[in-house]
């Protein structure tokens, strides 16, 4: 793009941040750079090249030209100054924990999280000896009583998953600050066009790319974008990875070096390169391709999503609907606040019939998928009760806003009023 004085705009960063048509062929597409390893122009690029004095390419572990593409374009969208992708979104949230932690320490999570991120840290975490302490992302001032001498950090996400919780960031940012700790931000169900976290005081954001921000449902992926905002050197809590002298890289100290993006070098020449979750070529071409569509995409799952929601809250068999975007909900105002162009595409709402009347409604679908996925094209539903949830005891499964009678839609891109009859069709086959 050319240098202007207004800079470019959501929609065009979306089309074209960090892409350039390739230098050696004319491609105007990002290629796919299905190769493991480059050539080395010479021994002394090859030694600078280890030493961190230049970047370049070396190993796709370690870094892939289609990867850097997505990279810029994650960072530039969410106004970062640098960004990893990586294999998962669990993988972009087990590298930034490996950044931050030391065995020992804990870190605050707001308990309104995605399932599996819940597993995550209450089991694997725990081989590390990495301790999550869980507080209610509802009440920012749970957070700030759950500060101990080995915090480390503050994890949530904007729009929670699957409760439709939209989280008040400032307040919680404000937390974190006067902790002296970086605020960690999870923005998978809002993606940048409806929330940039940084704006409301996130230092890191983290993203599964599986879902809306790729959007067609075809490719696992994630990202680390650092905003650039953590003083790692002025910090009173001493980050080990980022301030220490590394033994790996000739005593090299990474947030002197590296200053307002040294989070996200630390990642991926500590992380990404020891525990080697990289993501392939040829995914990170699936999620920029995806990318490109992002505003247009959440416009529609936006729209699409109040429909559905609107008509669900007059039905007679729905008991209840929990979407953020719905002017009775409690978090409104919230959503008016953090996410103003739209409360995303998934939530949840309960049938007046319990479990029965869930499984019915879930079968009787010809247009919505079954399945557990969310942010794809296509609209899709589950019945947490008896699918995700369905190891839990009734009182567990309660606290996790996955009880007998709740539905989780993820609303897809179709044409609403087919979306709307399909689910129409469905309520009327349930008891
Ligand atoms: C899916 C999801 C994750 C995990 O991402 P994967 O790409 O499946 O590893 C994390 N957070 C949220 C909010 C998610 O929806």
């Amino acid at each position: 793009m050319n240098d202007t004085n207004s800079a470019p705009k959501f929609s065009t960063l979306a089309v074209h941040a960090g892409a350039a048509p390739d230098a050696a062929t004319g491609a105007r597409a990002t290629p796919i750079y299905q190769s493991t390893s480059f050539v080395f122009n010479d021994a002394d690029h090859a030694s600078a090249l280890f030493a961190l004095e230049i970047f370049g390419n070396i190993y796709t572990r370690l870094g892939n030209p289609t990867q850097a593409v997505l990279e810029s374009r994650v960072a530039a969208l969410e106004g970062g100054t640098a960004a990893l992708a990586t294999a998962s979104g669990h993988a972009a949230q087990l590298l930034a924990f490996h950044t931050l932690l030391e065995p020992g320490d804990e870190f605050i999570a707001g308990r309104q999280l995605y399932g599996g991120s819940v597993n995550q840290f209450n089991h694997a975490f725990k081989k590390f000896n990495w301790n999550v302490v869980w507080a209610d992302s509802t009440d920012p001032a749970s957070f700030e009583r759950a500060i101990t001498p080995r915090t480390r950090a503050i994890f949530c996400e904007s729009i929670a998953n699957p409760g439709g919780v939209v989280v008040d960031l400032p307040a919680i940012a404000a937390i974190a600050k006067k902790a002296g700790i970086p605020f960690i931000v999870d923005n998978t169900l809002a993606t940048p066009y409806l929330c940039r976290p940084k704006e409301h005081g996130a230092d890191i954001v983290i993203h599964s790319l599986t879902k809306f921000m790729g959007g067609h449902g075809n490719s696992i992926g994630g990202a680390i974008v650092d905003c650039g905002s953590f003083d790692w050197q002025g910090a009173k809590i001493r980050y080990k990875t980022l301030v220490e002298p590394n033994a790996s890289y000739n005593g090299m100290r990474l947030a002197e070096t590296f200053g307002d993006f040294s989070f996200a070098i630390a990642c991926r020449v500590m992380g990404l390169r020891d525990l080697g979750p990289a993501i392939s070529p040829f995914n990170a071409f699936m999620l920029l391709t995806g990318i490109e569509t992002l505003p247009l995409r959440m416009r529609a799952h936006c729209d699409n999503a109040l429909a559905v929601a609107t008509y669900l809250e007059a039905h007679p068999k729905v008991a209840w609907v929990n979407y953020a975007g719905l002017p009775s909900n409690r978090y409104h105002d919230v959503q008016r606040r953090i996410c103003p162009a739209g409360a995303g595409a998934v939530f949840t709402f309960g049938l007046k019939g319990g479990y029965e009347a869930g499984i019915g409604f879930v079968s009787g679908l010809r247009i919505l998928s079954h399945l557990a996925n969310i942010g794809d094209t296509r609209s899709l539903v589950i019945h947490p009760a008896s699918t995700t949830h369905r190891q839990l005891t009734d009182e567990q499964r309660k606290a996790a806003g996955a009880g007998p009678d709740v539905v989780r839609l993820s609303v897809g891109i179709e044409d609403k009023a087919d979306i709307i009859a399909d689910i129409s069709q469905a309520l009327d086959q349930v008891a």
